[in-house]
C-alpha cells in the first residue's frame, strides 16, 4: 500500500503533465487512521485524479484534506464538466470500485456534478 503523502506527490505530477493547474491544502500526514484506511484513501485519490485527467477537460484541480475528531474528509474538485450519469455508475469501473473499498472501512463518498466535479470522501478515524 502507498502512503497518502506519496500518492499526492504522484497525482501532482500526473495533473501537471496533463497541463491542469494543481492546488492542494491540508495536512497529508494523517493522524488517527490505520494504514489500511490510509491506503484506501490513496487508491481513491489515484482513481479520482485519473478521472479528472481522463474525462474532465478541467483547467484546475484542487485536493484538500481535513481531519476532524471522528472522521477524515478528502475532497477532489475539478472545474471541468462531468461526463457520466450519476444514477448509474457502471460495474467494474473506478467509482464503483471506490465505493466498495470505502464501504469495507465504513467510509463513503458524495459526488457533486453541478459546478465541475467534486468528490467528497469521508472515512472514520479508526485509531486512537
Ligand atoms: P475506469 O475508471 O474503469 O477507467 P471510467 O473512468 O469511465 O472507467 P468511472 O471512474 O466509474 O469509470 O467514472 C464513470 C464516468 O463518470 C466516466 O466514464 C466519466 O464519464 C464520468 N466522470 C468521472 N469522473 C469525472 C470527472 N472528474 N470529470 C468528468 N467526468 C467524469
Ligand atoms: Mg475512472
Amino acid at each position: 500500500g502507498i502512503r497518502l503523502k506519496d500518492e499526492i506527490f504522484r497525482v501532482k505530477q500526473m495533473i501537471k503533465a496533463a497541463q491542469i493547474n494543481f492546488e492542494c491544502n491540508g495536512e497529508f500526514v494523517l493522524q488517527n487512521v490505520s494504514l489500511l484506511t490510509e491506503n484506501i484513501l490513496s487508491m481513491c485519490l489515484k482513481e479520482a485524479v485519473n478521472n479528472v485527467v481522463k474525462h474532465s477537460e478541467a483547467k484546475t484541480c484542487s485536493i484538500s484534506i481535513a481531519q476532524m475528531s471522528k472522521e477524515t474528509i478528502m475532497t477532489i474538485h475539478d472545474d471541468g464538466v462531468f461526463k457520466g450519469k450519476t444514477d448509474e455508475l457502471s460495474e467494474g469501473h473506478g467509482l464503483i470500485g471506490m465505493k466498495e473499498r470505502l464501504e469495507f472501512i465504513n467510509g463513503s463518498f458524495e459526488l457533486l456534478t453541478e459546478d465541475g466535479t467534486t468528490l467528497i470522501i469521508t472515512v472514520p478515524n479508526d485509531v486512537k
